[in-house]
This record gives structure tokens, C-alpha cells and sequence, in this order.
């Protein structure tokens, strides 16, 4: 079926207490590994592409297949900028056919980021196009937390409610002790946080860098009102161990699309085991 927008992706995901997994796409390896197990599962799922993926391909181009090929099935289907960082990166997305886009201005301090944030949904809004954004600073640099940096690098309860009270956007990616890429040691995500952003902001709720995080963990997060999950580093390591597999099983030159197919095998199963804990299958 075509695209189905954000907003209705995730207000089902909410009233149905699942959350959507978003994939990180960026050529032809990915994109159909993850409509094929959405289609196997019957379960709704957004895909994503990330700026600094942008060199690997024409994005128009790009753009137009991913959306060729989302038309084919019969699941619904998001399609969202991951991380824009400024505005030329949310123009150039939303000119390149990007139907929702997330604006991360979080290395902003908080009115900064408010501001810029406001900006982008006054641009987009207009033209019916979903902003995502994000408050709080992920726990990227692997820092050992204390109350004291807690407090201030996770998203804050009562700054989220007016955060997104005054920008107005669709979905808040929060900050409550996940990172990006790999943990450095045990992600421990701060639920009582979590509940206390839920019952203060009208929005569903995001959760980037769920690569590394417990299957217990991400149950409770989204029965706490987490409504859409990021995952790209674990199907990126998956892909590249399975690669580095059958390259040192091969004694002859390696049969590259041979390789490539066994690779999107293994981001299958990445992403079948993602969507069964996230609840979402079935629900397409
Ligand atoms: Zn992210």
C-alpha cells in the first residue's frame, strides 16, 4: 500500500500498545530485508534514512524506488528523515520526497532548540510533512551516570511538556539513558522518568538507540508509552559478522552477490526479533 504517514503509524502504535520499529535504510541491502520480514510478520514498520548515508546514493532516485517498492506490499509503511541537524538538511529532505522528517537539535542548548525546532515545524506543517524531534542528550559518549549528569543530560518531565506545547510537533525522541551504537556496559534505561514524560506530554514518545538494549527493557519502555523504536547498529553489525563469515569460509574469490543475499538473511532475522519484542506483528 502507499505511505502511510507518522502520525497515523504511531497513534495506532499508541491506542494499540505497541511501539513501530524504525530501520535505517541507505542502499538496496536493507530496504528489502525489512519489508520482507514487515510482510512475513503482518506488522507496520517506518523506514529511515540518515543524512550521513546520503552519499551512497541519488536520493530523488532513491527516494522514488524506496517508495516503489513500499507501494508493492501490504503492510503500512513509514518513510522519515533520521536526524536532520539543521535546516538545509530538513529542506533538502523534504525537497528530495521525504513525507516526514525528524530534527534533532539536541546538541542545542534548550531554548535554542526550541526555537530551531518551532522553525521547522512552522515550514513544515503547512505542507503536511511530521516532525520528530529530540530533547535530552543521548548517552552517546558512554559516560558513567550519577544523579547529577543524569539530570542533566536525560530529557526533563516538565521542559518536555512545554517543549512540545510550544513547538507543536508529531513525536518526541527522549533521552533516559539509551545511546547510540554500541553500550558501554549495561544500558540502564530511567522508567520512573519515562512515566512521568508520559504523563505529561500529549505526544507519542521515540526511543533512538535501541541497538543493545534487554528484551524486558524494551517491554516495559513501551508499556510505559514508548511508541516507535530506532534500531540501525545491530543490523549494521549483524550484516558485517556475516560478511566477515562467509568471506573467511570462502577459499575461492568470494561470490559477492552470492554473499549479499546471506547478509540480507541475517537483517532479516535482526529485524524479525525486533518487531516480535515491540509487539507490532499482527498489527498490520
Ligand atoms: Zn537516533
Amino acid at each position: 500500500m502507499p505511505l502511510v504517514p507518522y502520525n497515523e503509524l504511531l497513534k495506532a502504535a499508541r491506542h494499540g500498545e505497541y511501539a513501530v520499529g524504525a530501520f535505517n535504510i541507505f542502499g538496496l541491502e536493507f530496504l528489502p530485508a525489512i519489508l520482507e520480514v514487515a510482510e512475513e510478520e503482518k506488522s507496520p514498520v517506518i523506514m529511515q534514512i540518515n543524512p550521513v548515508h546520503f552519499y551512497l546514493s541519488d536520493l530523488p532516485e532513491y527516494l522514488s524506488y524506496v517508495k516503489s517498492q513500499i507501494a508493492k506490499t501490504r503492510i503500512p509503511v513509514g518513510l522519515n528523515l533520521d536526524h536532520g541537524k539543521n535546516r538545509d538538511i530538513i529542506l533538502k529532505g523534504i525537497r528530495d520526497g521525504f513525507p516526514s522528517v525528524m530534527f534533532d537539535g539536541s546538541q542545542y542548548p534548550y531554548a535554542e532548540n526550541k526555537t530551531k525546532t518551532r522553525e521547522i515545524v512552522e515550514i513544515c506543517k503547512p505542507i503536511g510533512i511530521t516532525v520528530e524531534a529530540e530533547l535530552g542528550t543521548l548517552n552517546d559518549e558512554g559516560l558513567e551516570l550519577t544523579k547529577d549528569n543524569q539530570n542533566l543530560l536525560f530529557t526533563d518531565p516538565d521542559k518536555a511538556a512545554e517543549f512540545v506545547n510550544e513547538t507543536g510537533i508529531d513525536g518526541l525522541a527522549v533521552a533516559i539513558g539509551n545511546a547510540h551504537g554500541f553500550y558501554k556496559g549495561e544500558p540502564k534505561l530511567d522508567f520512573k522518568r519515562l512515566k512521568k514524560i508520559r504523563d505529561k506530554v500529549p505526544v507519542p514518545l521515540v526511543l533512538h538507540g535501541g541497538s543493545g538494549i534487554a528484551v524486558a527493557d524494551f517491554k516495559k519502555a513501551v508499556s510505559l508509552g514508548i511508541n516507535k523504536i530506532n534500531i540501525y547498529t545491530e543490523m549494521s553489525a549483524s550484516a558485517s559478522m556475516m560478511m566477515k563469515t562467509l568471506l573467511n569460509a570462502q577459499e575461492k574469490p568470494a561470490d559477492f552477490p552470492a554473499s549479499l543475499y546471506k547478509v540480507r538473511l541475517a537483517v532479516k532475522e535482526v529485524v524479525r526479533e525486533k518487531i516480535t519484542i515491540f509487539g507490532s506483528c499482527g498489527k498490520a
